[in-house]
């Protein structure tokens, strides 16, 4: 193994604030984020093959097929900044998944040294799905309650332009949240029988949480 890698999952349902904490991890430990939704809205702005396979199972908030995801996936830990860790951000989903990464790791000699879960009653996260406003130009993420910005509809970080994702609405919430507890949830069990699970409950403060998530990233490495 090499044991200098830093190879991360952030785990957690839809709204968690995995996004939120994944780009602040990518500043303090400088390995890449590696959002599987990102991946999958950014081929479909393109109009690619891939985007056009993708398209209706994103817009009705059901799960990509696993192999569509696992080989861009793969594809994607193997470029060169992924060299000293990743972070994932919305991957694995599924025990298929789970067990494609393990296995593409260890051809590469690696493994996941961290499941990182963040957990959020449904309650909760139905609130900040439907009022989260995302900048189209940084991706910085705002809430029209809970973090607006000082300008209504304008990026306080680099003045884009903030638009509501369309499986930010309330009818496809519901089908990701069951989607999150029908196919995603048994992951916890998954990592947790393999003792890399940590749990850091997503309700607290972004600061109080980053600074959870950093002392247990800090252990990881000693
Ligand atoms: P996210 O931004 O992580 O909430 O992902 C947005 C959408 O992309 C999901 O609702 C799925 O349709 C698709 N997606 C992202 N990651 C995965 C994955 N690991 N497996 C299957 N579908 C995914």
């Amino acid at each position: 193994m090499k044991a200098a890698s830093l190879n991360l999952v952030l785990f957690g349902p839809p709204g968690a604030g995995k996004g939120t904490q994944a780009k602040q991890l990518v500043e303090k430990y400088k390995i890449p984020q590696i959002s599987t939704g990102d991946i999958m809205r950014e081929s479909i702005a393109s109009g690619s093959e891939f985007g056009k396979k993708v398209q209706s199972f994103v817009s009705a908030g059901s799960l990509v097929p696993d192999q569509l995801v696992l080989d861009i996936l793969i594809d994607r830990i193997v470029k060169p900044d992924c060299e000293s860790g990743f972070i994932l951000d919305g991957f694995p989903r599924t025990i298929p998944q789970a067990d494609g990464l393990t296995a593409a790791l260890q051809k590469q000699g690696k493994k996941i040294n961290g499941v990182l879960a963040v957990m959020v009653p449904d309650e909760e996260l139905i609130k900040r799905l439907t009022g989260r406003r995302i900048c189209k130009k940084c991706g910085a993420s705002f809430h029209l309650e809970f973090s607006a910005p000082s300008k209504s509809g304008i990026c306080d970080h680099c003045g884009g332009e903030l638009f509501q994702r369309k499986d930010d609405s309330f009818e496809v919430i519901s089908n990701r949240l069951k989607v999150y507890h029908d196919q995603t949830s048994p992951l916890v069990e998954y990592y947790r029988g393999r003792n890399i699970l940590h749990e850091i409950s997503g309700k607290d403060k972004i600061e109080v949480i980053f600074s959870k998530v950093c002392d247990i990233i800090d252990g990881l490495r000693h």
